[in-house]
């Protein structure tokens, strides 16, 4: 038997699929879709690939077949589909097929031995035994030296309840590295129980379908249709918060279901909370899959294996789950569809809402898609009737729209008064305590984190790896790098100019605590931002807590302003709102004003009404004003006519290549190159921008430069720029890396 086997290389446009001999002990097992070790090339090492086609022997040989040395998987999670949906997204988005087939593999599947070495029945927890201040101490006097050591310590810093298989595998350290850290005294290895399932230990009331209300009723009828006739159809639900969407979603996959097929359900990462499932398992029982990155990476892959094994009827997950090998799908789902996170950052940089398109498409299934504020590509595409509009205008639950009001900063300044907290909001806060209703305080943390400078010259305390300033974490004193978990202690003295004088710019959700605390020195306070989260299970355990314990005020980021009810949230206050609306991407107008509108949301969502306060020096700005008037049309109507007049999306397409590489000299020699390829016999047909450095040229210690492209992009035009990276990737150095992102929502 003769297996095609494409190969797992970094040589880009090495899409070509090479044959090997099964060899006869191994013909049991093999499988299109299943992962092998060959020998290829003159390399003595063995190369990873993937078995794409099956064929008889053919006789005879014309020369002599290498044999395959071994199989790794035992299941097989790509058959001819995948295989089909890996080579259009090798080509849309300019990437290698085995980089496309990578996202349907399991989590986890990295590497030839790791696959098979993990017993996912019997994890071990790694706790860290000395103090942040220790270790720090041995790392400074080199009594710790690896860098791999170093990696997995600051891990541990900062994050708890960390299992083996997650180090392993998530942060590629080896076992050796692990029995090291535990010989020298730095951490401990604990036994755990298998991880409890989900699912099982829910113990939930059974729910029935909700009798609909009209709005609810109109759109499941108007969706239905396309269900029943199997017929593929791109939906827009555009629905204000609470207007019962979840619960039209709820009975749209029971349709499905009674036709025999399946549904997957994407929710941004953030609100895939115990909540956002529970809703899901009451109505379906547990035939449910869940895919969440925070889940042990042994945990997702017997997940994977359920769902292959057909026992899965739903999958509820975050943008990866869109690859979960589930067949028979009859609806894909996708909730918040705004939201930047169904927009992969890492190549192939895809955009969730095409590739969920591209399936429902093969499949005639039906693509919903669901926002109280939807991007504005995809309203646009609703209005000119590419994709059916659907408009829930009503709360469900006769609750009412809360009240939004703007705090005008510059009175504030006036009266003398600098704090975060303005008078207005310190009025409402304190009646809400009178009231014991409970208050969000919602802080944007873009340019609110709290870093370090020197008084005396200016210095930053920038990352050594990234060209960023590093954050400056109070509660054990450390900075760390949000890029590339780089950490180091907090300096007394000025490396530049010696001076003693190292003060914290602490904007950030800490410093609205302190003030907050000095206002109302009795209150009780919860804070959720991406320093208290680190944890697996924290966020929701936070969220527990403010609503059961009936905390005051939560203070946090952009985390709260996602799905979870809180009855008695009768008071938002929103005060990082010049901070969003100062940013100047072309997209940073939508993303700015459904960051306000949606937290505004989050205010009376039951029987109780609600305030919002929201704090600017910019109150006449379109965003503001669209937000008080409780309009996304006001929005909609001044961004698309910006949009056209400028030429942007969905006027214009942009493609956005990013050269990167350790080398800043090859990056920039390889950007100039491909610039010159796609300006060469260039009718008109795009225009290409020279080679630009983005607002932060290194990442971990990868340098980056951008070439830009905007085009009315059509199929002749699509192709010529594909063959021109094409010639690119044979022309490039070694080093760098070439990738893509269509439409990027932030240059
Ligand atoms: P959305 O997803 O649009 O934000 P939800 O589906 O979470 O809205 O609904 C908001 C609230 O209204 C929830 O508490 C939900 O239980 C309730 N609700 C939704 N539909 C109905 C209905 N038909 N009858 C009664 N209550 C409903
Ligand atoms: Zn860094």
């Amino acid at each position: 038997m003769i297996a095609k086997i494409l190969i797992n290389t970094s040589v880009n446009t090495l899409n070509k699929v090479y044959d090997y001999k099964v060899p006869d002990f191994l013909v049991p097992q093999v499988q299109i879709g299943k992962r092998v070790s060959v020998s290829f090339g003159r390399g003595k090492n063995l190369e990873e690939g993937i078995i794409v086609k099956l064929e008889e022997d053919y006789e005879p040989q014309k020369y002599k077949l290498k044999e395959i040395s071994d199989i790794l998987d035992d299941v097989s999670y790509i058959d001819e589909k995948r295989l089909k949906l890996a080579k259009y997204i090798a080509y849309v988005y300019f990437c290698n097929v085995y980089d496309a087939l990578k996202l349907m593999l399991p989590p986890g599947t990295k590497s030839k031995n790791s696959s098979k070495s993990l017993d996912t029945k019997k994890d071990k927890k790694v706790v860290l035994i000395k103090s942040s201040d220790e270790i720090m101490q041995d790392i400074e006097s080199n009594v710790v030296k690896s860098a791999k050591q170093i990696q997995l310590l600051s891990f541990l810093m900062y994050t708890d309840n960390v299992l083996m298989s997650d180090i392993i595998e998530g942060l590629s350290i080896s076992r050796s590295v692990i029995n090291t850290a535990k010989k020298n005294g730095y951490i401990d290895i604990v036994e755990v129980e298998k991880e409890n399932d989900f699912l099982k230990d829910l113990d939930v009331k059974r729910t029935k379908a909700l009798k609909p209300t009209e709005e609810q009723k109109y759109v499941i009828d108007g969706i239905s249709k396309y269900i029943y006739d199997e017929e593929y159809k791109q939906c827009l639900i555009h629905g204000v918060t609470g207007s019962g969407k979840t619960e039209v979603y709820l009975q749209l996959i029971e349709r499905v279901l009674d036709q025999g097929r399946k549904a997957i359900v994407l929710v941004p990462e953030i609100s895939l909370t115990y909540q956002t499932v529970e809703r899901f398992v009451s109505r379906f029982g547990n035939s449910i899959a869940i895919l969440h990155s925070k889940m042990t990476i042994a945990k997702r892959k017997d997940e994977y294996k359920r769902i292959k094994t057909g026992k899965v009827n739903i999958v509820i997950g975050a943008r990866s789950a869109i690859f979960a090998p589930i067949d028979n799908i009859g609806l894909v789902i996708i909730d918040e569809e705004h939201d930047s996170s169904y927009y992969s950052q890492t190549k192939p940089k895809y955009s969730t809402k095409d590739i969920a398109a591209y399936i429902c498409k093969e499949a005639n299934a039906v693509l919903v898609l669901g926002s109280a504020t939807p991007e504005i590509s995809t309203y646009n595409k609703a209005i000119n009737g590419n994709v059916e509009l659907f408009e829930m205008k009503k709360r469900a639950a006769n609750a009412k729209l809360p009240e939004i009001e703007i705090v005008d900063l510059r009175d504030d300044r006036i009266m003398g008064n600098t704090s975060n907290i303005s008078l207005k909001l310190k009025a409402a806060i304190e009646e809400n305590i009178k009231n014991k209703e409970q208050t969000i305080l919602f802080l944007n943390k873009r340019g609110y984190n709290s870093y370090l400078t020197c008084k005396q010259c200016g210095y930053v305390f920038n990352c050594p790896n990234c060209d960023v300033a590093m954050t400056y974490h109070k509660s054990n004193n450390l900075l760390l790098c949000h890029y590339c978990s780089h950490v180091e202690r907090k300096f007394d003295i000025c490396p530049k100019c010696g001076a003693s004088e190292i003060s914290s710019y602490n904007l950030g959700t800490e410093k609205l605590e302190e003030e907050l605390k000095e206002l109302f020195p009795t209150i009780s306070v919860l804070r959720m931002d991406a320093d208290t989260t680190v944890a697996r299970d924290s966020q929701q355990k936070i969220l527990d807590e403010f609503k059961n314990n009936n905390v005051d005020v939560l203070i946090g980021t952009q985390m709260i302003s996602k799905g979870h009810d809180m009855p008695n949230v009768t008071l938002v206050g929103i005060i990082g709102t010049d901070a969003l609306l100062a940013m100047n991407d072309f997209s940073a107008s939508e993303r700015a004003f459904s960051n306000i509108f949606q937290v505004s949301g989050r205010a009376g969502r039951s029987t109780k009404s609600g305030r919002v306060l929201i704090q600017t020096s910019d109150t006449e700005n379109y965003i503001i004003k669209a937000v008080e008037n409780n309009s996304y049309i006001d929005f909609f109507e001044k961004e698309i006519e910006y949009r056209k007049t400028f030429g942007y999306p969905p006027f214009i397409d942009i493609l956005l290549f990013e050269v990167s590489g350790s080398n800043l000299q090859d990056v920039k020699i390889d950007a100039e190159k491909l610039y010159n390829i796609l300006n060469y016999d260039n009718q008109n047909e795009y225009r290409v921008f020279s080679p630009k450095s983005p607002y932060i040229q290194k990442l971990n210690n990868r340098f980056r430069v951008n070439v830009m492209i905007k085009a009315k992009l059509n199929t002749k035009i699509y192709s010529k720029v594909y063959d021109k990276i094409k010639i690119y990737n044979t022309k490039k150095k070694n080093g760098t890396i070439l990738s893509v992102t269509k439409n990027p929502s932030f240059i």
